[in-house]
């Protein structure tokens, strides 16, 4: 892989960081939380999932719909907050992922490298602490996106600090530390147990699985064999009753003109007549 862009941190001090998160939510646990520390948690941990979701996966990795350019800017800070470093970094990874889906060179496959690997690491891995800016062309002809994605320390040292500023040190253990670190495991969840358990709905040479129960903790994302089958669409719940929040956010901006072309999955698609289409 070659590496054209460098990360912000150095990877010690990246790794260190992200076990002292996981540390300072652990301890969390012990602190009783006062009612805006639980607001702070939940909200935070909805507002940053769907900056990974609609932001991250759907809108950077997969363009499955249009935006202006500040909302762009919005989904990529959003997305920031999470701590999981910047679009640009993590879109190239996961098109990488849909391109070599269980191959060799998928860079988190549970088949090809085990659980453990799939959920965390590869995240830790200095092997993949850059990413090739060739996969993310389309992104990186926007100056912001690349200021944003190589300072991507900044959206999540503004959040834990507004946390602090808002709520104290128990404001910042439960609105910051422990929202983190489930955005965190969820969000790794749909790369290790979404292509190890559930169903399968669409044959698409891959692992990937359905899990209503990913689904509710991810905003929609666990409906990743429908993803994979046709991951071109905005939409991963194909039926009613596959829960999609991301789609429903998504389909509200568009209700007030904030975004536009959302690409939809064709009847074709939901009978599963149309062939799978890898990114490339
Ligand atoms: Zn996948
Ligand atoms: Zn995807």
């Amino acid at each position: 892989m070659s590496a054209a862009t460098k990360t912000a941190y150095t990877p010690t001090a990246g790794s260190i960081l992200f076990f002292a998160i996981h540390l300072a939510a652990i301890y969390a646990l012990f602190v009783k939380p006062d009612m805006t520390s639980v607001i702070m948690c939940v909200v935070l941990f909805v507002i940053r999932k769907f900056g990974i979701t609609g932001g991250y996966h759907r809108y950077f990795s997969h363009r499955s719909f249009k935006t202006t350019r500040w909302f762009q800017f919005v989904l990529a800070f959003l997305g920031g907050m999470a701590a999981q470093k910047g679009a640009l970094w993590w879109a190239a990874h996961h098109r990488h992922h849909h391109q070599h889906s269980d191959q060799p060179e998928d860079v988190h496959s549970v088949k090809q490298q085990g659980f453990y690997w799939a959920h965390l690491g590869w995240i830790l891995s200095p092997e993949y602490f850059d990413y090739d800016a060739k996969r993310v062309k389309d992104l990186t002809k926007f100056p912001e996106l690349v200021f944003i994605d190589r300072h991507h320390y900044i959206p999540p040292a503004v959040t834990g600090l507004a946390c602090f500023l808002i709520g104290g040190w128990t404001g910042f253990l439960w609105g910051f530390c422990l929202s983190t670190v489930i955005l965190y495991h969820t969000t790794f969840a749909i790369n290790s147990f979404c292509h190890l358990l559930g169903s399968r709905r669409y044959e698409t040479g891959e692992s990937s699985k359905n899990s209503f129960i990913l689904a509710i903790l991810t905003l929609g994302e666990g409906w990743h064999n429908n993803h994979h089958y046709y991951p071109h669409c905005a939409r991963q719940g194909f039926f009613w009753w596959e829960i999609d929040p991301t789609y429903y956010a998504l389909k509200f901006f568009k209700l007030i003109g904030i975004v536009h072309e959302i690409k939809e999955p064709s009847l074709k698609v939901i009978e599963g007549k149309e062939a799978t289409a890898a990114l490339g």
